[in-house]
């Protein structure tokens, strides 16, 4: 079960908000009434309400926005349940001077934003000793596992408990919270209105990750990154799978450098069943595997985890080098143009040096292309040149030689610095293939500057949603849904624009 925060400064539009959501079907409400600049009618809040709602009035310690004394606060705790609330949130230190009334359910909790502490289960037994109907306890989480250790709190807890991690790492703990059993979790109503770090709007935790269809047997799978937040895999794999009518959930897992190992290790502990691989990973997590796909030996990266169901072995793969590659010839394909031959791509200039650039001067090497690098760290350029025996240029010569095709492997176009390109216009000829790697946006200053010029062009969309379906393969064993990752991916890219 969901429970949707209302943090709203005005009476009128918390009403209004909460009618719509009663309409909505919502099952629960949390009345975040620290929110509000006047005094608190909690009378007229209450009155008539559509569905079972929350009083919460959290301190500024607490994470909340009570300026007023406490005196006040309790009166209005005290007041809620005398009208019969529902739910009181009573934060563990006054937990006893609030007694039990009427049929009020008490949810006692506890926040800690520096940390998830060790002791979770006698952190646990201290709030359910508080006469509490409900634990509720939300910490900071600074290690992926801290997910983990709150899950298996709330799977093993015999008092109804909300267990939440706190912070983009925590992003895990909200969606699979009811996978592990807990009695709800909480997610803000308006995107805008964000209440704690790591929340996860409602309309998004139902319509992207499908929170009410998760249940123990979801398979789990997810993007580890760090930065993570940017990325789009989870819409475009989620998406697939509600098409497909899959019974998975993939999720984006804040993993920084150092935490690799550890959250490989306790896989099963999520259970997880796959994962996207990227930056900063793809090279450190081959050493990890057990098996390999295609490729990943001779590139040293891979991209894509699918773990056992029986062994958890993990086996390894890239599918950034077949997608870049399937990307191109779709496109010289649709424009009758073909790897070699007279129209034919005989040379490439790739610009970048790094994952993208890795995987794409790979795939065109071996399909007979001559590969000529160009990046800002000339010792990375020369590095990859070397494993696929290409040449490298200067980054300020890179304009210089004619290519027929130029690849951007760099982030240069990609939103919101829309006005930047790494390759001037007036360099570009129409004989020339442009593949710009970036997808957000699709059509970047390069991309339409290309077209203009009458250049074959492939965007950056085409290789991200032929990846993801080649690990929509490697993991469900099935054709992908590729029309409704396409759309996903468009969708999620033009409202990232609208909003901002
Ligand atoms: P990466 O490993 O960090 O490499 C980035 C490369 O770009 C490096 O060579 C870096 O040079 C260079 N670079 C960064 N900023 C630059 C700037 N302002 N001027 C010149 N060079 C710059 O990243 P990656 O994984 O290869 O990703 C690169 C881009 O590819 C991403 O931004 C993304 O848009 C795109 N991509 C697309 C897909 C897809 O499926 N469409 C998949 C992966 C990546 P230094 O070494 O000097 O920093």
């Amino acid at each position: 079960m969901i429970c949707v925060s209302l943090a709203r400064g005005r009476h009128r539009y918390l009403l209004t908000e909460l009618r719509h959501l009663g309409q909505q079907g919502v099952d629960l409400v949390e009345l975040r009434l620290d929110c509000i600049q006047r005094k608190v009618q909690v009378k007229r809040l209450l009155a008539d309400r559509p569905c079972p709602v929350i009083a919460t009035c959290r301190r500024k310690q607490d994470g909340g926005h009570w300026e007023r004394t406490e005196a006040e606060r309790l009166t209005v705790l005290r007041t809620a349940i005398a009208e019969g609330v529902d739910y009181v949130d009573l934060e563990d230190d006054i937990a006893k001077s609030i007694p039990r009334f009427g049929s009020t359910r008490r949810i006692i909790s506890f926040h800690d934003f520096k940390r998830t502490p060790d002791d979770l289960q006698g952190l646990h037994d201290y709030l359910a000793d508080l006469d509490a109907d409900v634990v509720k306890i939300a910490t900071l989480a600074n290690h992926p596992n801290d997910n983990l250790r709150m899950l298996e709190l709330v799977r093993s807890s015999s008092t109804p408990t909300v267990g939440l991690c706190m912070g983009e790492i925590g992003t895990p703990s909200r969606v699979l919270a009811g996978q592990f059993g807990a009695a709800f979790t909480f997610a803000p109503f308006n995107p805008e209105k964000i209440l704690a770090p790591g929340q996860i709007p409602w309309k998004q935790l139902c319509e992207m990750y499908r929170y009410d269809a998760i249940t123990p047997s979801t398979k789990v799978y997810g993007v580890i990154a760090d930065p993570v937040g940017h990325s789009l895999s989870p819409v475009v794999h989620n998406a697939a799978c509600a098409a497909a009518g899959i019974d998975a959930v993939y999720l984006p897992f804040l993993v920084p450098k150092g935490h690799l190992g550890d959250v490989l290790k306790n896989s099963k502990r999520w259970p997880l069943a796959g994962l996207s691989v990227t930056i900063p990973h793809k090279e450190n997590v081959v050493g990890f595997a057990s098996s390999q796909g295609d490729s990943v030996e001779e590139i040293g990266a891979a991209n894509t985890i699918s773990f056992d169901d029986e062994t958890r072995a993990m086996k390894v793969f890239n599918t950034d080098v077949t997608a870049a590659v399937a990307a191109i010839q779709a496109s010289l394909a649709a424009q009758e143009v073909g790897f070699g031959g007279r129209l034919g791509l005989k040379t490439v200039l790739i610009l970048g040096a790094g994952g993208a650039a890795r995987a794409i001067a790979f795939g065109l090497k071996q399909q007979g292309v001559e590969v000529t690098i160009a990046s800002r760290t000339v010792e990375r350029s020369q590095t990859l040149a070397e494993l696929v025996n290409g040449k490298v240029v200067e980054w300020s010569g890179r304009h210089r030689l004619p290519y027929d095709c130029v690849v951007n492997a760099t982030p240069i176009g990609m939103h919101p610095k829309v006005n930047e390109t790494p390759f001037e216009a007036k360099h570009l000829r129409p004989y020339m293939v442009v593949f710009d790697t970036v997808y957000n946006p699709e059509n970047t200053m390069l991309v339409k500057e290309a077209q203009d010029v009458g250049c074959k062009v492939v965007t950056g969309v085409e290789m991200f949603v032929r990846q993801a379906a080649e690990q929509f393969k490697i993991w469900h064993g099935q054709e992908p849904p590729e029309g409704v990752m396409r759309m996903a991916l468009k969708q999620a890219t033009s409202s990232v624009r609208i909003i901002e």
